[in-house]
């Protein structure tokens, strides 16, 4: 019987709440919070993630990212 395993990068997006509504510097577009994990792999499908690289908001307009510590500068008091 041939295994086949590996690893493998994969984003996941966080909980809906994370989502910062029109606060991308670049083009005003909604920014989501993704995490970046490695995940251990079995026949080329992850099966449980063995490291996270962190954290970043994502601009789904403008393709733009912001480290997850940058989000007190990201949210704007007046938007
Ligand atoms: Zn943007």
């Amino acid at each position: 019987m041939i295994l086949i395993f590996g690893t493998r990068g994969r984003l996941t997006v966080a909980s809906p709440g994370d989502t910062l509504h029109h606060s991308c510097p670049t083009c005003q577009g909604d920014l989501v919070l993704k995490h970046n994990k490695v995940w251990f792999t079995l026949f080329f499908l992850p099966i449980f993630p063995i490291n996270n690289k962190g954290s970043f908001y994502h601009c789904n307009r403008c393709d733009s990212a912001y480290k997850q510590e940058a989000r007190q500068y990201l949210i704007s008091p007046s938007r």
